[in-house]
């Protein structure tokens, strides 16, 4: 029989990929079953992670629903629930109506704050890799998340560093730098938050 490496590539990947789905599977099983110690769904820890962690200019509603990949109409029925928890405030802007920008109320503060355990079973599970194996783990997830964020299918939200359209000390003053895509000048610590538009310079 002829070796052919092609074939053995795509029986390598489609293994993968089963994999990848056992996992997906079993990560959701972890994340409701922390989920539920908080007395919130996975999407609702997920939407205030968004808050805590996104610029603040960028913590809109769209955003949000490009993150977890669902209809507006789904992300909005997660936002409106927290809201009526009190732990987000939905504030429109005036100049823009398809704009609403989310912030944290106290209370979803201290919500947000008690999240430090959350995905720590995922965690503790990856921990007992050997250096190598997570090594090589974090190159091939690494490159499928990009690959996925390519093609549209992830949203990945990253400080500015690294951006395409990042343009670091770019002006004297407070807010030395500046992004093409919003043309806006960003504070240092700005730069430093998440934003769902990031775009990998290749
Ligand atoms: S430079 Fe990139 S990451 Fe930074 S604000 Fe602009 S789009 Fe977002």
């Amino acid at each position: 029989m002829i070796y052919n490496p092609q074939h053995r590539n795509k029986d390598r990947a489609a293994r993968v990929s089963m994999a990848l789905l056992r996992l997906a599977q079993a990560i959701k099983t972890i994340n409701q079953e922390e989920s539920a110690e908080f007395e919130l769904s996975p999407v609702q820890i997920q939407a205030l992670l968004f808050v805590q962690h996104t610029r603040e200019d960028m913590a809109t509603v769209g955003n949000f629903t490009k993150m977890i990949g669902s209809s507006h109409v789904t992300a909005v029925k997660v936002l409106n629930g927290l809201a009526s928890k009190g732990l987000i405030r939905k504030i429109p802007n005036p100049a823009d109506r398809r704009v609403t920008r989310l912030t944290l109320t106290n209370n979803g503060e201290l919500a947000a704050s008690k999240l430090d355990q959350w995905g720590n079973t995922l965690g503790q599970i990856v921990e007992t890799l050997e250096e190598a194996q997570l090594e090589q783990l974090e190159t091939g997830l690494g490159a499928i998340i990009s690959s996925l964020n390519r093609q549209g299918r992830l949203v990945v939200a990253e400080p500015c560093l690294g951006c395409v359209h990042f343009r670091p000390h770019a002006a004297e003053g407070p807010s030395p730098h500046f992004c093409r895509l919003i043309q806006k000048y960003l504070t240092h610590e700005a730069s430093l938050q998440e934003c769902p538009e990031h775009t990998e310079a290749l």
